[in-house]
């Protein structure tokens, strides 16, 4: 057994990957043992990923506030504390809070042989946001 005490640094979302101040602790990073990573995140309002997906899928458990997610050419849904969100491998989509407030969710995927548990791509438009 490891135990790790409360610590660490949050990190900041990097811009080419998120719009607006999202904070990120790490739970766990794939490694030798296990190729699971999970995360905590917290997106400020109006504060979202930019469009992505995951090779081996991902599952989301919001914690708090009220959220949207999305997948390409699907509406946009709202997502509040206890929902459960699995993303498909290879499905576009992104995450974030609304407008108004905050939204925070744990994530959870598998990096592929790779090591890859994300593929970027384009930000997510206002237009597509308020969509
Ligand atoms: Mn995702």
């Amino acid at each position: 057994m490891k135990f790790t005490k409360s610590g660490g640094q949050t990190a900041a979302g990097p811009e080419d990957w998120f719009t607006g101040p999202v904070s990120i602790d790490g739970i766990r990073n794939p490694d030798d043992q296990s190729a699971v990573g999970a995360a905590h995140v917290r997106f400020s309002p109006g504060a979202r990923t930019a469009w992505h997906h995951h090779p081996k899928g991902q599952t989301l458990y919001v914690t708090d506030g009220v959220g949207y997610v999305a997948r390409r050419g699907g509406a946009v849904q709202e997502i509040r504390p206890g929902d459960v969100v699995y993303i498909e491998p290879g499905e576009e989509h992104w995450h974030g809070a609304t407008p108004d407030r905050f939204m925070a969710h744990v994530a959870i995927h598998e990096a592929d042989a790779d090591g890859q548990v994300v593929t970027w791509l384009e930000h997510v438009s206002d237009e597509d946001y308020a969509s």
